[in-house]
């Protein structure tokens, strides 16, 4: 068997020009212009492309975008000042601080810091809560994104076996969560799990956020099973020449489509649904605060 491709780059493509259309039919039919402020603290290389990415896109969606990059000897309080400042703006809508922080910053604090309704990444406890209980919330891009390529794939995921291997809070908590409220029976596997590839092998949906290069291998997937991968993983690749690199996901993606019935590739699966998902949190927002209908 040869899995189908889901191709998360052409979705996410999807999902930016609702959100482009959706966002100029806001400036016409009411003024407004959604505002996203992504915080970035230091100069780690790979937040500093994500940043990068995230403002790009904004734009390119019609939406306004301030950037703050801040030195990475910056003071928590500093950051928890700017981050009240932003809470009080009335043209941001959506607050993103990427993560991680430098370590003489208390991550929680921050994060909680953000008021919950601008919490465009799901993270505050409140909306952490939310989810879990069933309630409006604003919902973590990453889990977001896949449980759109999943529900688009399967139409109902009712009653699937699901298997979530990994229990960050940023990804396979609520990736777990959303799967449970679309009435998945949902197992979560993680580094004490005995036997994960017999685990894995019960899922119809195997979501991998691991963070450990190619690990989940075809052996421990069940034929026709759908295959998620979240992770992003750089290897090195002498093949491409000295000191190179190349990007992989948390699945072995050559013997895992042998036997998976559709699979997302790293890169273009995932990936570029996460900040697809972080535009149309704005988006959103921006319409809750407003009282307008939130988009679809
Ligand atoms: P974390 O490091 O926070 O969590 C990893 C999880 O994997 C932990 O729960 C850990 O278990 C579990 N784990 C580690 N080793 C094993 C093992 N041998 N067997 C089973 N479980 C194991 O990672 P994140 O959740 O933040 O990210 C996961 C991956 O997703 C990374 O590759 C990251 O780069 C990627 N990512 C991709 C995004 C995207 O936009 N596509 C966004 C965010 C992340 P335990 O809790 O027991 O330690």
């Amino acid at each position: 068997m040869t899995a189908t491709i889901i191709d998360g780059k052409a979705f996410a493509a999807d999902v930016r020009a609702r959100v482009t259309q959706k966002v100029a039919a806001l400036k016409e039919d009411h003024g407004l212009v959604p505002g996203l402020a992504v915080v970035l603290v230091g100069e780690d290389p790979a937040s500093q492309v994500y940043v990068r990415n995230k403002g790009k896109q904004t734009v390119e969606c019609g939406m306004n975008s301030f950037e703050h990059k801040l030195d990475v000897e910056t003071p928590e309080a500093d950051l928890l000042a700017l981050i009240d400042k932003l809470n009080a703006d009335e043209a941001v809508h959506g607050i993103l601080v990427q993560l991680p922080l430098p370590k003489h910053i208390d991550e929680a604090k921050v994060i909680n810091a953000i008021t919950p309704a601008k919490d465009v990444d799901g993270f505050h406890i409140s909306n952490v809560g939310l989810l879990a209980t069933g309630q409006k919330s604003m919902v973590p891009c990453t889990p977001l994104g896949c449980l759109m390529m999943l529900r688009d794939h399967h139409g109902s995921l009712s009653g699937l076996n699901a298997v979530v291997v990994g229990r960050s809070n940023i990804v396979g908590k609520p990736m777990a969560q959303l799967l449970l409220k679309d009435s998945c029976t949902v197992t979560i596997a993680h580094s004490r799990t005995k036997d994960l590839a017999e685990v894995c092998r019960g899922a119809d949906i195997l979501v991998a956020a691991v963070g450990r290069p190619e690990m989940i291998t075809g052996d421990m997937v069940k034929p026709g099973a759908t295959v998620i991968d979240v992770g992003i993983n750089r290897i090195p690749a002498p093949e491409k020449g000295e000191g190179k690199s190349r990007l992989v996901g948390d699945v072995d993606f050559a013997s895992a489509s042998a036997v998976a019935g559709a699979i997302t590739p790293v890169p273009g699966g995932v990936g570029p649904m996460t900040i697809a998902c972080l535009l149309a949190n704005t988006l959103t927002a921006c319409c809750r605060k407003h009282g307008l209908p939130e988009p679809e």
